[in-house]
């Protein structure tokens, strides 16, 4: 369980090469910020494929995990990621609140700190999995795992190569951005956007986009220090 608190020696992003607790607040409340710069391009994708409210879903979610995290403050990475999981699904009626939020508490639930590079891989990819299983998605199905798994994939592939945390994440980041972006040809088979069938091809699923975004907030968070 990732909830026992961690020896960090200060408010750094990095402590000895590892991920604190400060670092992935950081991330949510990048997090919670992007999507709010992106609410209405969220939206809009959603309009075309789905009920148009994917933005309004998720700014309204990551506000209220800022807001949780700040009445409880975390001491540990893995409770910080329990914390925002558990939000998420308690607060954010559609499909993917239960999904993001699956897939934050399975990151949570993985870390152990000091949360190395390999660490934070594997937790990832356990959200990943979280979201393939209570979804029953796959890659292909124009789903926000088209953008997760090839990001999943990319940060352990990182570790294989022994990239660096920021080239890693921004490997992360592409590689999400592409499997976003590959979701325009494809047909819905998983959500609101299958029931339009053919006509859900020629549009850019709105998780996978939302996703993507995600992903490069661990860029820009691991940029500032
Ligand atoms: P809703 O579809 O309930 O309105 P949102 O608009 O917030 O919820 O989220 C829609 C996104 O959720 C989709 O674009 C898709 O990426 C993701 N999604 C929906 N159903 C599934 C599923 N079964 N598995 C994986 N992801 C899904
Ligand atoms: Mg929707």
């Amino acid at each position: 369980m990732g909830g026992s608190p961690d020896h960090e020696t200060g408010g750094g992003f990095m402590d000895l090469g590892t991920l604190t607790t400060a670092f992935f607040v950081a991330w949510l409340e990048e997090i919670a910020e992007q999507v709010r710069v992106h609410r209405e391009r969220l939206t809009a994708l959603d309009a075309a494929i789905g009920d148009a409210d994917h933005g309004a879903n998720l700014d309204r979610g990551f506000t209220e995990v800022l807001k949780a995290l700040a009445d409880s403050p975390p001491t540990a990475p893995g409770q910080v990621l329990v914390s925002a999981g558990t939000t998420l699904i308690r607060r954010v009626g559609g499909a993917s609140g239960p999904l993001y939020g699956s897939a934050f508490r399975a990151m949570g639930n993985a870390v152990e700190p000091p949360v190395t590079q390999a660490g934070f891989a594997a937790a990832f990819e356990a959200g990943v999995v979280a979201v393939e299983r209570l979804g029953k998605a796959a890659p292909g199905d124009k789903t926000m795992v088209d953008a997760l798994a090839p990001a999943s994939l990319a940060l352990a592939l990182a570790v294989r190569d022994g990239v660096g945390v920021r080239e890693a994440f921004e490997l992360a980041a592409r590689a999400a951005e592409e499997g976003a972006r590959a979701t325009i040809p494809m047909q819905a088979r998983k959500g609101r956007a299958s029931y339009l069938g053919e006509r859900s091809i020629g549009h850019e699923d709105p998780g996978a986009a939302s996703s993507a975004l995600i992903v490069a907030c661990l860029v820009t968070v691991s940029s500032r220090r």
